[in-house]
């Protein structure tokens, strides 16, 4: 065993496992370590900022082949996958175009796409982000605008975002200022009042006003560790300008004001409606800015998102596709896990009817989909292994129909 002397004082590994140390005044420093440290150090004063090989010749992917990879895991919401494909594809484009050494200084300046995704809660707005992120194989985070408050009050700084990315992207800035941040929930910091001055809204406009400065690209002192700044902190220079912001809300409400928008324009909206195919079960495929003003997002906000789309609610047969097209659809997950005890699992259509049902019925929504599966399945799962000789099962109607009804109670809570 090496002796303490003779290991690293960073790591703990020994000079056979690490090669030549470096001696300091108290102990040794490994090779690897020293190299970390370097980047460490670099990181903070900025020094790393050439642009990654990868960044300066992207492999980008057209708009249609972006839809068939969010096809893979996202069922139906084909508007908004076509709105995202080609706003992602030009965002890519657009970090292409800025790397070009032969651009010029007065050349086009084009202008982020971030976006605002409208739609029900569990209709599929952070899986669309995060299976953008995935594809794109860039650091993502998620961040629930509820828990934002403005600078100096109780709750989060809006810069808190960027410190999870920084942490999705290992701490390395060149990843993290190129990365997707998913904002939740947006539609919870609007307004709360038509007339600002009254009170002080320090987690609706405040917040917006804050948010504002990592929208608008520009360098953002972020705190490594997150939590309050304090003057000692050490800072990470994060610029934001290559950074998608993709946001997501259900707006409850909205669709007043889209309707009265659109009564405005077509004086007898019921009976225009029926003549000329308004789709009045899904208002909020009609959204425009100016309806996310008028909900209370301040005009520079809804100015820095100019991508903007809606998701349908999901009906039955979405529901029951959710369950078993994706690629990773709940019903495969527990096929694969069976088939590793030699079990072949089958499901009857009328079982995941009978799941989809109860999710409507408990108004669980896709969200649900995962406890009530897991309701039906655990004591399977608790005993299968156990049973040497089996190597079938099938889920029927009146097993999903006996588990559930017993666990009702907590289900129709969750
Ligand atoms: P939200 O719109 O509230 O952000 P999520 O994207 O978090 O909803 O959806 C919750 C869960 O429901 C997802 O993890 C996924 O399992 C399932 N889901 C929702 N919508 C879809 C969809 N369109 N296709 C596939 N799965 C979906």
């Amino acid at each position: 065993m090496a002796k303490k002397t003779d290991i690293c004082s960073f790591c703990g590994a020994s000079e056979k496992e690490a090669g030549t140390m470096l001696q300091g005044l108290h102990g040794l420093i490994c090779h690897s370590c020293a190299k970390r440290a370097n980047e460490l150090f670099d990181m903070l004063d900025g020094n790393d900022k050439e642009p990654a090989a990868e960044l300066q010749s992207p492999q980008i992917k057209t708009p249609q082949e972006i839809k068939a990879s969010l096809d893979e895991y996202v069922i139906g919401q084909d508007d908004a996958k076509r709105v995202l494909s080609v706003a992602v594809y030009n965002h890519y484009k657009r970090l292409q175009y800025q790397f070009d050494k032969q651009r010029k200084a007065d050349d086009v300046e084009i202008e982020k796409s971030n976006i605002i995704i409208v739609g029900e809660t569990g209709t599929g707005k952070t899986l669309l982000a995060r299976t953008i992120a995935k594809m794109l194989n860039v650091p993502f985070c998620i961040a629930d605008a509820t828990t934002l408050t403005e600078a100096g009050y109780v709750g989060e700084d809006v810069e808190n975002i960027l410190t999870r990315l920084l942490q999705a992207a290992d701490y390395n800035v060149q990843a993290a200022e190129r990365g997707i941040v998913f904002i939740d929930e947006i539609d919870k910091i609007a307004r709360k009042s038509d007339n600002p001055s009254i009170t002080r809204d320090v987690s609706g406009e405040g917040v917006q006003q804050a948010m504002l400065k990592l929208l608008e690209g520009a360098v953002v002192n972020v705190p490594p560790q997150g939590g309050r700044k304090h003057p000692e902190q050490q800072m990470i220079a994060i610029n934001t300008q290559n950074i998608l912001f993709i946001s997501g809300g259900a707006f409850d409400g909205i669709e007043r004001h889209i309707a009265a928008r659109m009564k405005a324009h077509v004086i007898g909206f019921k009976e225009a409606s029926s003549r000329s195919g308004i789709d009045k079960e899904n208002i909020l495929r009609y959204i425009q800015p100016q309806d996310l003003k008028r909900y209370g997002l301040i005009p520079e906000l809804v100015g820095r998102f100019p991508v903007l789309t809606s998701l349908s609610p999901l009906d039955k047969t979405a529901l029951i596709r959710i369950l078993t097209e994706p690629k990773n659809a709940i019903t495969k997950q527990y096929q694969a896990l069976f088939a590793m005890d030699g079990v072949e699992l089958h499901f009857d259509k009328a079982a995941l009817d009978m799941v989809v049902d109860k999710a409507i019925e408990f108004k669980l929504g896709a969200r649900g989909l995962r406890s009530l599966m897991e309701t039906v399945m655990t004591d399977i799962m608790f005993d299968l292994p156990s049973k040497k000789d089996c190597h079938k099962v099938r889920i029927t109607a009146k097993m999903v129909s006996e588990k559930i009804d017993k666990n009702k109670d907590t289900l129709s809570m969750s």
